[in-house]
């Protein structure tokens, strides 16, 4: 297709997080909004973020299909949150609508694309011209009547949310208007819409409640400038402050043109770095769904199913070996080996691009810069302090401990804690999040 086709997420873009209780979330070309996850559909909720985080997926196929399987797996139709996911592919952006909530596309070709109108989801692709889409509508109104003070934009995370809203380079801040176009329901002169149901998924109908997913608000603006982006195309003479969230992006999240991570000093400008090799290739056993397993395992860590020990292992890109789990409910998943610290990416790893950073923030410094290094063999997951001044601990039994001291690569296995300074993370081998 046309390289020349109008990005949603590429340079120059911003992403405007309406406020509210739900979940968005950035990973590199996709945006995924959820505008309400009630207590049952957190477990699908966790896996939709997971099934977003593709490294590189400049036709969307990849996120698409990960998220078909997902939703096919899904016995329970209310166990699934109304979405709406926005793929920006090399041939322009796709949305996915499910359930009860839309996008609207703002622009020469005003359309709304609603998950209403189909049992499984809604799949468009957004037409060149537009200025804005607004993704999970008006869902809490008045949440976005008033331009945010700050040019604000959602680089890479999850953060609490009830939709937001992507402006196009050339729309709002070209124009000198700092907020996001709001949606206003009238005058939509009605498109024809070539929205292409899938109807051979089973997926909700209808998603209800209100119920948050986080239980307290993690996003925390960064106002010192450290996260301040590289100047970009020329239309873009005005200052942009960009703040960005505490819950950074990593792993499959990071893209290199926008890297996610608040990274000081000298690391902050490394245009060059190489990015992470995260396609390793191994051994594994697919499971009935066809997710990877470790040969060792005895039921698939994606969906439970149980593997088929005298099935024969294959050969295939490995998917990420778990998550991260930090003690403020950040979750990263881990698709290659990370450098965790207060200032990560200064380390070499990061540099030389074998790892990626996982910053910790710490006031008090009692996480260093580069504290530890959770290492990536095989189907392996291994811990290292990297000279740390206060060492890294580990617990096998929760977060009271008790800690004993990491002096060498120790592997690490789900429900593992770690103690750095004062900020705790732990490791869970299911990508779904903590298991217990
Ligand atoms: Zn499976």
């Amino acid at each position: 297709m046309s390289g020349t086709a109008p990005r949603a997420l590429g340079e120059g873009s911003r992403v405007v997080v309406h406020p509210g209780s739900g979940v968005v979330h950035r990973s590199g070309d996709a945006l995924l909004v959820m505008p309400t996850v009630d207590g049952g559909q957190v477990d699908v909720a966790t896996d939709l973020l997971a099934a977003c985080a593709v490294e590189s997926d400049p036709t969307g196929r990849r996120r698409a299909r990960r998220v078909a399987a997902l939703l096919g797996a899904v016995e329970d139709p209310d166990a699934v949150p109304a979405f709406v996911l926005l793929l920006d592919t090399e041939a322009g952006p796709v949305l996915l609508a499910s359930g009860d909530t839309d996008a609207l596309v703002r622009g020469e070709h005003e359309q709304r694309v609603s998950g209403r109108d189909s049992l499984a989801w809604v799949e468009h692709r957004v037409e060149p011209g537009f200025t804005a889409i607004v993704l999970g509508g008006a869902a809490e109104p008045g949440a976005v009547a008033e331009a945010p003070v700050l040019p604000l934009d959602l680089a890479g995370g999850t953060v609490p949310g009830a939709g937001a809203t992507v402006l196009a380079p050339t729309a709002g801040v070209a124009a000198g208007r700092p907020g996001p176009v709001v949606s206003r329901e009238k005058a939509a002169p009605e498109e024809p819409v070539t929205d292409e149901p899938v109807t051979d998924k089973p997926v909700t109908e209808k998603p209800v409640t209100e119920k948050p997913v986080t239980e307290e608000p993690i996003t925390e603006p960064v106002g010192d400038g450290a996260g301040r982006r590289e100047p970009v195309a020329a239309q873009f003479t005005v200052m942009r402050p960009v703040t960005r969230v505490r819950n950074v992006a990593l792993g499959p999240s990071a893209t290199p043109a926008r890297a996610p991570l608040p990274v000081a000093g000298a690391a902050a400008d490394r245009a060059e770095a190489p990015t992470v090799d995260r396609d390793v290739v191994v051994e594994g056993l697919p499971c009935p769904q066809g997710h990877l397993n470790d040969p060792r395992a005895s039921a698939c860590s994606l969906c439970g199913s149980d593997l088929d020990p005298e099935a024969s292992p294959v050969r295939a890109t490995r998917p990420p070996l778990g998550v991260l789990v930090t003690d403020d409910g950040s979750v990263f998943l881990l698709t290659s080996d990370v450098v965790v610290g207060r200032e990560p990416g200064g380390s070499e790893e990061v540099r030389s691009g074998r790892a990626q950073p996982l910053q910790l923030r710490d006031e008090g410094h009692s996480v260093s810069r580069v504290h530890a290094r959770v290492h990536l063999d095989g189907w392996d997951v291994t811990v290292v302090d990297t000279g740390s001044a206060n060492g890294t601990y580990l617990s096998r039994t929760g977060s009271a401990g008790p800690w004993e001291p990491v002096q060498e690569p120790t592997p690490l296995a789900a429900g593992d804690r770690l103690r750095l300074g004062k900020r705790q993370l732990m490791y869970d081998r299911h990508p779904a999040g903590p298991g217990r």
